[in-house]
């Protein structure tokens, strides 16, 4: 149960006063909807209230606060449109203050004649007089705490204003209770960092553009924090996984020694070193909870295949699962030789799989009758037995997030994990999404390979890469063409695609074909299945290729404004062709002039086809949100850890949550009722769940 002291930050942000259904809307939207996402939401800006000069004197279109007299209160206006007006002076000039719609007592009590007053808000020259309408603050100079000279600015959503926002974080920051301190006090201060609690009022009270950056030790201090628990979370996982042993996989070898002979190629050595590390796991009475990484094409899937191979050689069975039906079956027919030769039966299920066949797929599975079953998401569904499910693989998951993998650990049988991503990661952010994983990267491509010639191509001559693409596929090859994602929007995506559809059917004829992300399952796969068997030869797409089909015949890819895309995303779509032994070209069609940063982009995507590179290079140029993207949604969201420039910070953290990990995995200690605290501060529920209650 979570700590009672954190309930006030866990209610709902209505209890602000101030705010109300409505209001509270917004601010869910910009924020969360509870007090703790408004604490942990950093200032974006700042409105700095100290710049003092002479009326005359003051620009126009900055803030200003202004010592004034108040001269003369103007006759209120006889029309209710027409402003009400009060002259004041200093001694360089007249300023006229203007307010609509005004309530002629409030106006006189707050700026009687005769009296000094601040005023503080924008000048503006009109029709020869310098006049200010609607002050943002009015005080009296003998009181100036009643104006404050900074104030944080917070990121809106449309309808929210800055000061309803601030008077909400500002409470929130308030109810914020004292809490006992988590961290180690020699490593606080060695940071020379402050308590959580005096650190989040810093966060809060910037009075400098320099304080709202994620560096100040303020902000390091809850980025630490935020890293902590993300660590000690995922450690916690992870010992609940060792707790729940798993079992001990140890084939014979002959199966794997069959296929190793039927392969027409040499395993490289980071197939072999990634194979090794797998085996050793599985004999491991341990449970494998493993990450298989390596770019597109690297040979990640025969790696796969002869990991289930050891789990059948010892009896038992194996299941893969991919992100798609296209993708499921791919893997089976390109295992289909290898599995008939080492004598494995394989059979595939997905959601097409219904009725009849479904029911004798399931019972010759539960039977035994199945060693490796292949599919998608349709293999965890709850009527799908296995008879000794030993390894599950899973293909390309980006979405296989801590709470599945929470889930894992907490169910029936535990078969051994392996999970295989073709999405470099950079490390720094592989540590916080998979800090509870082991760990194998294949850094090596398989020989032969020949490099993908890469240009950037400005639109301009789109002609021309049109003709190059009618070219090639009159050879015989194919292409594939992304177009451009903008905003993220799935409307204006297909609109442009749609658009490319077209005016490449009139250039190129029937053998154009359109996959996008709003089209039904079944209907996409239709597509992509022609292509993957040569009867298209352009296959244009929103990124749903991303995971996309193994196309040997594919030679050349074009990516409409690559300007838009992410660099790991640009390499991944590069990844599709090149795999075949013709030479190929990957074309990024931009949009000129490319800004700078753009521009360095494409620049690493033409230097190199090192996908951890591209990532750590990524990551430095656009920060770890935008790395992550929409796609990447399993990747946890950091509120104030930043990746790009907190790295040395995270690898703190991680080794921070080994030590207490071996000196209290209860959390037990005092220090460890304080990190229990921390974890639900961040929202890590789960894993204080795994805990003992105590
Ligand atoms: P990934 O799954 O990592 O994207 P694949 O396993 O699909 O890569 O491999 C891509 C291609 O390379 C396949 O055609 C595969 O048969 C081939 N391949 C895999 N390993 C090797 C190797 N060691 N030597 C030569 N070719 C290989
Ligand atoms: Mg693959």
């Amino acid at each position: 149960m979570r700590p009672a002291i954190l309930n006030p930050l866990f209610a709902d942000i209505t209890v602000l006063s101030g705010v109300g259904p409505k209001i509270a809307a917004l601010i869910a939207r910009a924020a969360g909807p509870r007090v703790v996402d408004l604490i942990l939401t950093p200032p974006s800006g700042l409105i700095d209230r100290s710049f003092r000069p002479t009326i005359a004197d003051a620009p126009e279109h900055r803030i200003v606060t202004l010592e004034v007299t108040v001269d003369r209160h103007h006759a209120p206006p006889k029309g209710k449109r027409l402003p009400y007006k009060i002259i004041c002076s200093d001694e360089s000039g007249f300023l006229t203050l203007v307010f609509f719609h005004a309530r002629q007592d409030y106006l006189q009590r707050a700026l009687p004649e005769g009296e000094k007053r601040l005023v503080s808000g924008k000048i503006e020259d009109y029709g020869g007089a310098r006049q200010m309408a609607h002050p943002d603050y009015i005080a009296d100079p003998e009181k100036p705490g009643d104006m404050p000279l900074f104030e944080p600015v917070y990121p809106l959503t449309a309808g929210l204003t800055a000061a309803v926002m601030r008077k909400a974080v500002t409470q929130a920051v308030a109810r914020t209770p004292a809490l006992a301190e988590w961290q180690e006090p020699t490593w606080l201060k060695a940071r020379k960092w402050q308590g959580w609690k005096e650190s989040l009022v810093a966060a809060h009270s910037p009075e400098a553009q320099e304080d709202l950056s994620s560096m100040t030790p303020a902000r390091q201090r809850i980025a630490y924090d935020e890293l902590l628990a993300n660590q000690l979370a995922l450690a916690l996982i992870r010992k609940a996984r060792v707790k729940s042993r798993g079992r001990v996989i140890k084939g014979d070898g002959r199966l794997i020694a069959k296929t190793r002979a039927a392969l027409p190629f040499d395993l490289t050595n980071a197939q072999k070193d990634a194979l090794k590390d797998i085996f050793e796991d599985m004999r491991a009475s341990e449970r494998m909870v493993r990450l298989l990484q390596g770019d597109v094409g690297s040979g990640k899937t025969i790696v796969a295949f002869l990991s289930m191979l050891a789990a059948v050689e010892s009896g038992a069975q194996a299941a893969l699962m991919a992100p798609t039906e296209i993708l499921a079956r791919q893997h089976l027919e390109s295992f289909a030789d290898l599995a008939d030769a080492a004598g494995v039966r394989m059979e595939i299920l997905t959601g097409r799989d219904k009725g009849a066949t479904r029911g004798e797929k399931l019972s010759r599975l539960k039977a035994g009758d199945i060693d490796i079953l292949v599919g998608t998401h349709a293999l965890f569904q709850d009527d799908v037995e296995f008879r000794d499910l030993a390894l599950v693989v899973i293909d390309e998951q980006h979405r296989f997030g801590v709470r599945q993998r929470v889930a894992l650990a907490h169910k029936g049988p535990k078969p051994d994990l392996l999970v295989m991503t073709a999405t470099p990661i950079p490390r720094t952010l592989s540590l916080t999404a998979y800090g509870d994983m082991e760990h194998s990267r294949i850094t090596e491509k398989p020989p032969g390979r020949k490099p993908v010639e890469t240009r950037a191509i400005p639109m301009s001559r789109l002609d021309d890469v049109i003709a190059a693409v009618k070219r090639v596929t009159a050879q015989g090859d194919q292409a594939y063409w992304v177009c451009p994602l903008v905003e993220e929007s799935d409307v204006i995506d297909l609109t442009a695609a749609e658009e490319r559809f077209e005016s490449l059917k009139e250039v190129l004829g029937e053998r154009v074909g359109l996959v996008h992300g709003r089209m039904s399952g079944p209907d996409k796969d239709a597509v992509m299945e022609r292509f993957y068997r040569g009867e298209l030869s352009v296959l244009i797409a929103t990124t749903v290729i991303e995971v996309g089909v193994n196309a040997p015949n594919a030679t050349i890819m074009i990516i409409e404004h690559a300007e838009r895309f992410g660099l790991a995303q640009l390499h991944q779509l590069r990844g599709r062709v090149g795999r075949g032994d013709k030479k190929s070209s990957c074309i990024l069609l931009y949009k000129a002039p490319l800004g700078e940063t753009a521009e360095a982009r494409l620049k690493v995507l033409r230097d190199t086809e090192d996908g951890f590179v591209i990532a750590e290079e990524d990551l430095r140029l656009r920060g770890a949100g935008d790395v992550l993207g929409a796609a990447q949604s399993g990747f946890p969201q950091f509120r104030l850890a930043d990746l790009a420039v907190h790295g040395e910070l995270l690898a703190a953290a991680r080794d921070d949550a080994k030590l207490i990990m071996e000196r209290d995995p209860e959390l037990k200690t005092s220090r460890g009722e304080a990190l229990r605290a921390l974890l639900y501060l961040f929202s890590r529920d789960d894993a204080v769940k795994l805990l003992s209650a105590g």
